[in-house]
């Protein structure tokens, strides 16, 4: 039987190369976008021109019943959600003493709060199952911290508390929850940057480039497979070795 999949943030960048990735080794894959109708559902035909099987969804998930809304619709046509890629993510550099109220909010309803209401959509059907896997997509500046991006940090790190917190909930229900935290990849979210310090940044990483969408997906394709049965709560980072403490 078919697995299927529910990534958030398919319509390009990191989560458009895990669907690539997931329908590639068979997966049934559940495509989200937000904005980006045409590139969601280009990648959808293109997935289907190579004979495989998937569905298009929207909502802003920063929005709690557009993403209840959503959950019920692809429930009601897969019940059996065998993986959750919580990736839709936003970002925004920022003075910490230039953050409004409004900008913190709006950073913590789509990266963090919208993860929480995905889980808590998806894992009753888990459950039931006794059989799931969750990755959360975090960020090195989840592990570390960045100077200008401290709501974008903090909503990070808390995808790695809830991460390693609904791990060791759900472990005896068959279910494993992982994060994977990207350093510096080269999607839309890193185009805004000079050219100077995209070299910087790809001159601090000891592998000395920036990294793609597909390195990303590679690492969490992996923690979906029964290859990885036995790994829950982990952080891995997927850097070019950026962080290395
Ligand atoms: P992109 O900017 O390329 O893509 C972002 C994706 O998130 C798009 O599919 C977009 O949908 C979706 N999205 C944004 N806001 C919302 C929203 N309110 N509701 C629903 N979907 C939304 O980002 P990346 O691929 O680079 O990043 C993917 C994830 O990886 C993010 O969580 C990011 O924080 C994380 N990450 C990225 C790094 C990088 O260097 N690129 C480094 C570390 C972490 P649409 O296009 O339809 O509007």
């Amino acid at each position: 039987m078919k697995r299927t999949v529910l990534i958030t943030g398919a319509s390009r960048g990191i989560g458009a190369a895990c669907a690539e990735k997931f329908a590639q080794e068979g997966w049934r894959v559940i495509i989200h976008y937000h904005q980006r109708r045409e590139l969601a559902y280009e990648l959808a035909s293109r997935i289907e021109r190579a004979s495989g099987q998937v569905m298009v969804v929207q909502a802003d998930v920063s929005k709690a019943e557009e993403v209840d809304a959503m959950i019920h619709k692809v429930l009601l046509s897969c019940p059996r959600i065998d993986a959750l890629v919580n990736n839709a993510g936003i970002s925004e550099q920022l003075l910490f003493t230039d953050i409004t109220d409004d900008q913190w909010q709006q950073m913590m309803d789509t990266n963090l709060s919208s993860a929480y209401r995905l889980c808590k959509g998806v894992l009753p059907s888990m459950i039931r199952e006794k059989y799931g896997s969750i990755v959360q997509i975090s960020s090195i500046w989840g592990l570390t911290g960045a100077s200008c991006e401290v709501h974008y940090s903090a909503s990070k790190a808390g995808l790695i508390g809830l991460t390693k917190a609904l791990a060791k909930e759900v472990g005896l229900s068959g279910i494993r929850v992982n994060a994977v935290c990207p350093g510096v990849i080269d999607t839309d979210m890193c185009r805004h940057l000079d050219a100077e310090p995209r070299r910087e940044l790809a001159s601090e990483t000891p592998l000395g480039r920036l990294g793609s969408p597909e390195e990303v997906a590679a690492a969490v394709y992996f923690f979906c497979t029964d290859e990885a049965s036995f790994i829950t709560g982990q952080v891995l980072a997927v850097d070019g070795g950026f962080q290395i403490v």
